[in-house]
């Protein structure tokens, strides 16, 4: 075998017994007819179903396949790092495992490496398949990220993308916690582009992204890239700060130079409530933040390898 593989295809895996079978089938027939030297690293991120056995048996039959098993589930983007860390190829594909990535892209990725593009990124083209719900969600995430945070961030960005080396090496340099690759890679730089792809139904098995989950997902993603919900409290004390002035001044009139009287606990009691909420509201921004920096604090591994298979 060879020592250096020219590309290695990093598989993400949590519960897909019935897709790793038919990706590797897929991708092994891809690379064959480009004739390129390839490995392919399979991390299984805890799944508790029969995924590794099928790894196991592929990585026996095929010294090209290796495998990572984590000790427990950690996280996609967990999973992700953990194959770059353990990839040795001068190009480094990451493809989910459910086939939603299309592995005939493959080829136009390489060749728009070979051009000498660092980073190849893909931009999933609007499936019909993915719900209302989700692409509307999606597209607001995307909008919110690019006017807070100052990184670009293509809409429909997915993590299915070619790296260089290079990038590979500047990626497992960075060991935050908050792992959002996609804005990492808009922050790192280098020569970027992106190739467009229509994103298949599932292969088999269910989505492993619940809402929360999606919506931790994204909390991470704004944390990380961005100060600005912090400095947002500044700007709304001021406008409080502000009305609450004139409506001072309003009292202070009425009272001097009317014989009306300023009623009501109901005013007073809205406003208090109103200035308490957005306290509290602030006040858990700074948590999210606060955790965030708490759990960098504490330098953990990133991720926990129990067994590796072939390397
Ligand atoms: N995945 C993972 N760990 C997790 C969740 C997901 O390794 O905790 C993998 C999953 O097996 C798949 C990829 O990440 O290969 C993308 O997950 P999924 O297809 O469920 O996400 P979706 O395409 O629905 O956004
Ligand atoms: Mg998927």
């Amino acid at each position: 075998m060879n020592e250096n593989p020219e590309l290695s295809v990093v598989v993400p895996v949590f519960n897909e017994e019935g897709n790793v079978s038919e990706l590797y089938a897929r991708v092994t027939a891809v690379l064959q007819k480009t004739g390129v030297a390839h490995e392919i690293i399979f991390v299984d991120d805890g799944s508790a179903d029969a995924s590794l056995e099928r790894m196991g048996e592929l990585s026996a039959r095929d010294p090209r396949v290796k495998v990572i098993s984590f000790s427990r589930n950690f996280g996609h983007m967990q999973a992700l790092c953990a194959g770059l860390d353990h990839a040795a190829g001068k190009a480094v594909i990451t493809m989910d495992a459910d086939l939603q990535h299309p592995p005939d892209l493959i080829p136009a990725l390489m060749a728009k490496w070979r051009e000498g593009y660092e980073v190849v990124g893909t931009i999933r083209e609007e499936a019909t398949e993915t719900g209302l719900f989700k692409s509307a969600t999606s597209r607001f995430f995307y909008w919110l990220m690019s006017r807070i945070s100052g990184t670009k961030l293509p809409r429909g960005a997915a993590d299915f993308r070619l790296l260089d080396r290079s990038v590979v090496q500047t990626l497992t340099g960075m060991r935050e916690r908050a792992r959002f690759l996609r804005g990492l890679i808009g922050w790192i730089g280098y020569r970027q582009t992106f190739l467009p792809y229509r994103a298949d139904p599932r292969f088999a098995g269910q989505t492993k992204y619940s809402l929360s989950r999606m919506l931790r997902f994204a909390l991470d993603g704004i944390t990380s890239f961005s100060s600005f919900p912090l400095k947002l409290a500044t700007y709304v004390g001021a406008c409080i700060a502000l009305v609450s002035f004139f409506y001072a001044a309003y009292a202070i009139y009425i009272r001097l130079f009317t014989d009306r009287a300023i009623t009501g606990w109901a005013s007073v009691l809205i406003a208090v409530l109103f200035v308490g909420g957005v306290q509290l509201i602030f006040l858990g921004v700074i948590g999210e933040y606060l955790s965030r920096v708490y759990e960098e604090a504490k330098q953990r591994p990133l991720y926990i390898v129990r067994r590796k298979i072939g390397f």
